[in-house]
């Protein structure tokens, strides 16, 4: 095994294996639901840390062969030209655009969103080792539309990226969690581009005359660039409402029986869920932190959502599973739900998808 890879990997596992349990009163939310703190670090409020140890999950990745690869030969994750927003298309749609892994461009009423916003090749710090890419984005950053407003679900490699941020530069407006604003102002976007929030809270903006009403909202996972930040920066999921149509993006998350049916009921009438189904095996490590399908489509139904469609798998080898593994549960887990397949199923990576306005949103 190249020992570069290694170094990469050990940066990504070592801050999901030493978490400490804590009791349930140290875990409870601030007067808002905002997120629990202990010892200046966030907590999730539904679970006590378990982790695997990371020498397990070392030996799962680099030894045992339990390590699914990517062959090209075997499957090859499917890809669609985007159709972007023009100047003279109704606005009377939402398009959506799976770029890859969790970046998504959302389009509507004139105002484009993207989430998570990840060119690079490497989900590590540094360029040459880590997980790398197997898929290339749809679209690079020059072929975007100009971005009016960028989501960051984390601070892990595979959702916040130094030279894609660095290129979207001061143009959008950035909404991120607790945390982050200092690490973008250190990357040079200027402190009034960014918004920082807590879960639950919520800002309206306007652009071009258009209202976007932008939401933290929970999320199970954790955080860390390296050795030493584990969980100094929340975590959250984010909700888009325009004035008739409403996304929620999940970001990375593990599954509880409590933030997803609370996100349902305080907005009842979400349009669309853009909820991760990848990097879920194997489970004792990945558990608490990561979805499996079956649990993705838990959220599309606790959330209430109308649509949804599965993020986080098919760019990079994150976990154990084969890259094709998560479509398939998926669409096993749909139908198991009785829920009709154009429910929640997956794009092709650059497919837009056009969704009519059906519901009126406040
Ligand atoms: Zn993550
Ligand atoms: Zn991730």
């Amino acid at each position: 095994m190249p020992r570069f890879l290694l170094i990469g990997y050990l940066l990504l596992a070592s801050s999901t294996c030493t978490g400490q349990p804590v009791g349930v009163d140290q875990r409870s939310l601030g007067p808002s639901g905002e997120a629990p703190k202990v010892d200046n670090r966030y907590v999730n409020p539904e679970i006590a840390m378990q982790h695997g140890s990371l020498f397990a999950f070392l030996k799962a990745r680099f030894r045992s062969g339990e390590w699914a690869s990517y062959d090209p030969d075997q499957y090859q994750v499917p890809t669609a030209e985007p159709e972007l927003v023009k100047p003279t298309d109704t606005q009377d749609e939402a398009r959506v655009t799976w770029i890859g892994h969790a970046t998504v461009l959302l389009q509507h009423q004139g105002i484009n969103v993207l989430t998570d916003p990840m060119f690079g090749d490497f989900a590590s710090p540094v360029d040459f080792a880590g997980p790398k890419r197997i898929t290339q984005p749809a679209l690079t950053l020059e072929q975007l539309p100009p971005i009016d407003v960028v989501v960051i679900s984390h601070d892990h490699y595979d959702h916040l990226d130094k030279p894609s941020i660095a290129k979207l530069g001061n143009q959008p407006k950035y909404f991120v969690p607790l945390g982050i604003k200092k690490w973008l102002v250190g990357q040079g976007i200027n402190p009034e581009r960014i918004t920082e929030l807590n879960w639950w809270q919520e800002v309206v903006i306007e652009v071009r005359g258009q209202r976007l009403k932008v939401t933290a909202t929970p999320a199970q996972h954790f955080s860390g660039r390296g050795l030493f930040d584990r969980n100094q920066r929340l975590w959250s999921s984010w909700l888009l409402r325009w004035d008739n149509y409403s996304v929620w993006f999940g970001g990375d998350t593990g599954y509880n029986k409590v933030q997803f049916k609370q996100i349902g009921q305080r907005f009842p009438g979400i349009d669309l869920g853009i909820i991760p189904i990848g990097a879920y095996a194997p489970r004792w490590f990945m558990g608490t932190v990561h979805v499996d399908p079956a649990q993705a489509v838990q959220i599309h139904q606790d959330i209430g959502a109308l649509h949804s469609f599965g993020i986080h798998w098919g760019a990079f080898m994150l976990s154990a599973e084969p890259v094709d593994e998560a479509v398939a549960l998926l669409a096993a887990a749909v139908a198991e739900s009785n829920l009709a397949a154009q429910e929640f199923g997956t794009y092709a990576i650059g497919e837009t998808r056009r969704y009519p306005i059906v519901r009126e949103v406040d």
